[in-house]
């Protein structure tokens, strides 16, 4: 084991189950490890890198802010917070944004707008949130307890209270919740990612959307992996005709560097107030430049692209030997394997592919503007492995 290996593993929490892998440069969808050894890069970290690696525009506008002024507090105003707030109105018709630094951050904000709006139209006992069986919203005390798998929970009881877990599918149920308990929103994601890329039922969708308007309920969407292009549209709730009351999205947001997003809509605009909520880092001007890149790139024709190249994915894997189905919408794509998916990791991985698993199935979450040609041939690599 090489020493930086073994550095790690001495002292950096053991949170993380992490390849022998050390990742030391890039470009584009290209990584490269300490032996010099060429990965296609079909995670983007998680999808993160939404144009990849030492993109040069993405580290242009990065650069140009780092040599102006890294960091002022939330005390004073700064051009790139605001440019990215016009520009995340600007995309989704929504009217305010409150800025963090992570997914988990942004549900975070969701949940505290969700509860003051319900506390103050409806009384302090509406404060229950709905969210689906199978969900993953972060890993504060808070976002678990909204997060819908139980095997997260187990170890850091109590969580927060006032969470409900609905079955993905079920508007019979959503009614009886709404019934029954005194709710404030709901919280959920379009495409389940981390719960297996689970394409969340349309009809289901436009359902909720019309019943959190006919009870006065919150309709906060999760777009911390589906968001800024991945399913190819802007945000995934687009492919719906809904509108959400609060859409929170971090992960491809910043190309890389950490940034969260709570867009806020009409209805709770206003919710937040002077001293209501708040983040030292939140809307950090380098984040925020290089976010504002991002965004000002994601136009019609990169949304085709990603739309093109995920009907590309689906087509070349289904009914493919060793393939059981295949899942997803765009750029975020799952694949159920004969194999364990972990295996097929292992194996893209030794042959010069990096991809991902989303709890049974290996999960495709590559740069956005992956070039067709590296995509091609990280896709006959993995068949060569599931068929083996
Ligand atoms: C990753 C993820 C989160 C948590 O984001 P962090 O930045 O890790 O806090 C929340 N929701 C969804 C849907 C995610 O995929």
């Amino acid at each position: 084991m090489g020493t930086l290996q073994s550095l790690d593993k001495q002292y950096v929490a053991g949170t993380y189950a992490r390849f022998p892998v050390e990742i030391v440069r890039g470009e584009g969808s290209i990584v490269y490890d300490t032996e010099g050894k060429e990965y296609i890069d079909l995670g983007s970290g998680i999808g993160v890198t939404a144009f990849g690696i030492a993109d040069k525009a993405w580290q242009a506008a990065v650069i140009a802010q780092l040599s102006l002024v890294q960091h002022t507090s939330n005390l004073y105003y700064t051009e790139p917070c605001a440019k990215l707030a016009e520009a995340l109105c600007a995309k989704t018709g929504l009217k305010k944004v409150f800025f963090g630094n992570s997914g988990a951050e942004a549900n975070e904000c969701a949940i505290k707008v969700a509860r003051k709006y319900a506390a103050e139209k409806k009384g302090p006992e509406y404060n229950v949130i709905v969210t689906l069986k199978n969900s993953f919203h972060g890993r504060t005390l808070t976002t678990l307890a909204a997060t819908g798998q139980e095997h997260y929970h187990e170890l850091f009881q109590p969580l927060t209270p006032g969470f409900v877990h609905l079955e993905a599918g079920d508007l019979q149920e959503f009614e009886e919740i709404l019934a029954n308990y005194k709710v404030a929103g709901i919280l959920m994601e379009c495409i389940q990612g981390e719960g297996g890329v689970n394409v969340v039922d349309g009809d289901f969708i436009r359902g909720v959307a019309a019943l959190c308007e006919k009870n006065d309920v919150v309709l906060m969407i999760d777009e911390v992996q589906t968001g800024n292009g991945r399913t190819g549209k802007f945000y995934a709730y687009m492919h719906y005709g809904i509108t959400p009351d609060v859409v929170t999205t971090a992960k491809g947001l910043g190309g890389g560097l950490p940034i969260g997003a709570c867009i806020l809509g009409e209805k709770v605009q206003n919710v937040l107030g002077f001293g209501d909520h708040g983040s030292t880092y939140g809307g950090n001007p380098i984040a925020s430049a290089g976010a504002c890149n991002v965004i000002s790139r994601i136009d019609d024709a990169l949304l085709r692209e990603v739309a093109e190249k995920g009907e590309f994915l689906k087509r070349f894997f289904t009914d493919l030997p060793g393939v059981k189905s295949v899942s997803g919408m765009g750029l975020m794509v799952g694949i159920e394997t004969e194999k364990p998916a972990g295996e097929v990791v292992k194996a893209c991985m030794a042959k010069g592919v990096l991809c991902l698993t989303a709890k049974s199935k290996v999960r495709l979450l590559p740069a956005l503007n992956i070039p067709m040609e590296q995509l091609q041939k990280a896709a006959e690599i993995i068949r060569s492995v599931i068929a083996e």
